[in-house]
């Protein structure tokens, strides 16, 4: 017996299986697959999740997986390009790009240092109930072994289909269909430093420095162009790029692609992640559009918050359901202004006059600039940047200067 089982041993379930190991708790970490893994993702880290990681301990080792601090980010709005650092978190004033293949592998390391027996190639397949309550999980291992494990609780880190979410039939609410979707690739020898956006309309563009040298390009449409752009990704990313950065587009030619095109498309949706002997974390409980590269400092954020309320509830300092239901409170909380604003960014509509205006505005103002860079960084809080007194100050201050 168990006290917690995680499903699900990436970005959401490996912190979360580490946190509860560090407390003391039998943990069982599963997944389904076998690491170094991996996964169709990008995987920009923002300062704010790796500001979580440090106070695990675990920066060190996150920056020692080998990709460079990111520290220039270039905003490109098509007749220029804002560029600079977001603010720090705390004195943390980087952010990280590492490759999912080694990411997940040091947080699955870190979890089973920690204390957790972790089981790979191991699937789940059901859960076991005791009432109406969640008390384990059925699983198939590599030789197709069926076995029944129990534990207090059932934790889904199973990712976006999460297959615990669907056995527990968890709520879903604020669920919008995906706007955009997204198709990357990685090319060796590309002149890039940083992290490059490009918005435009109907499409976009993100490129950034990973590991070995390598920069990954990942372009997005709307969802309307999925079956044509499936049917020819290298054609479609090559007209993207040319139309909306061609500068970027001959700096990629230079390099050779050394990986096939993986692709997603991207629902909004929440899921109510907790019930009785179960709770769901990371993209199984919540998941929005990849344009503003929030899925893994979000896992880091609610790993930690569902540990604590884990804890809360089985050490007594709270009724179980009461804590879970904080955590919820907590994350919603959290997300929902980023939800909006990545709900906004993902329609790929033109920028509005207001917003004209407001990039124009800090063209020549490099210390607005690098706070509006902040908002996606998580340092300056969306609805503090977007008020619209700031606004029309951030504006009327560059009109003033004009005149
Ligand atoms: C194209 C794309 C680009 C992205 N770019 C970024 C980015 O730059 N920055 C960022 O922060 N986020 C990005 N994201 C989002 C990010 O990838 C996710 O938010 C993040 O991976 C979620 O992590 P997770 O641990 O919740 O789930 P996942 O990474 O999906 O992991 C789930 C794990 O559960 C296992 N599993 C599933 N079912 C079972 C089962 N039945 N039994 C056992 N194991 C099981 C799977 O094998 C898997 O290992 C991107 C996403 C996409 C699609």
């Amino acid at each position: 017996m168990y006290d917690a089982i995680v499903v699900g041993a990436r970005v959401a379930g490996s912190p979360t299986a580490m946190l509860l190991a560090r407390k003391g708790y039998r943990v069982l970490l599963v997944d389904q697959t076998s690491f170094p893994s991996d996964t169709i993702s990008t995987h920009h880290i923002h300062r704010a999740g790796l500001a979580t990681a440090n106070r695990w301990g675990l920066l060190p080792r996150l920056v020692g997986t080998g990709g460079p601090r990111i520290r220039r980010w270039t905003f490109d709005v098509g007749p220029f390009a804002l560029t600079g650092n977001p603010l720090p978190a705390g004195d943390l004033d980087f952010d990280l790009c590492p490759r999912r293949t080694v990411l997940d592998s040091t947080l699955l390391d870190a979890a089973a240092e920690a204390g957790a027996e972790v089981r790979e190639n191991f699937a789940v397949r059901g859960i076991l109930s005791d009432g109406d309550r969640v008390c384990g999980i059925q699983a198939q291992t590599a030789d197709g072994k069926i076995i029944q494990e129990r534990a207090r609780i059932v934790i889904g880190a199973d990712g976006r289909r999460s297959r615990i979410a669907r056995l527990v039939d968890a709520p879903t609410y604020h669920a919008r269909p995906a706007l955009s979707f997204g198709y990357y690739s990685y090319w060796s020898g590309v002149d890039l430093h940083g992290i490059e956006l490009y918005p435009r309309e109907g499409r976009g563009i993100v490129a950034e420095v990973t590991n070995d040298g390598l920069v990954y390009v990942a372009v997005g449409w709307r969802r309307a162009m999925f079956e044509a752009v499936r049917a020819h990704t290298e054609r479609h990313v090559w007209q993207v790029l040319h139309d909306c950065a061609p500068q970027l587009a001959e700096r990629v030619r230079q390099g050779q692609r050394v990986a096939p095109f993986k692709g997603a498309d991207f629902p909004f949706f929440f899921r109510q992640p907790h019930g009785s002997g179960w709770a769901l974390v990371g993209d199984a409980g919540y998941h929005r559009d990849a344009i503003t590269g929030q899925g893994i400092t979000d896992a880091f954020r609610d790993a930690d918050l569902l540990a604590a309320a884990v804890d809360a509830g089985f050490s007594g300092r709270q009724p179980l359901a009461h804590a879970l239901a904080a955590y919820e409170q907590a994350r919603n909380t959290a997300v929902m202004p980023m939800y909006e604003f990545t709900y906004r960014l993902a329609q790929l509509e033109a920028p509005s006059e207001q917003e004209q205006q407001l990039f124009g505005a800090l063209r020549t103002n490099h210390y607005e600039t690098e706070r509006f860079l902040s908002i996606m960084a998580g340092t300056v809080p969306v609805a503090e940047f977007f008020d619209p007194a700031n606004l029309e100050r951030i504006i009327r201050g560059s009109a003033a200067l004009a005149a």
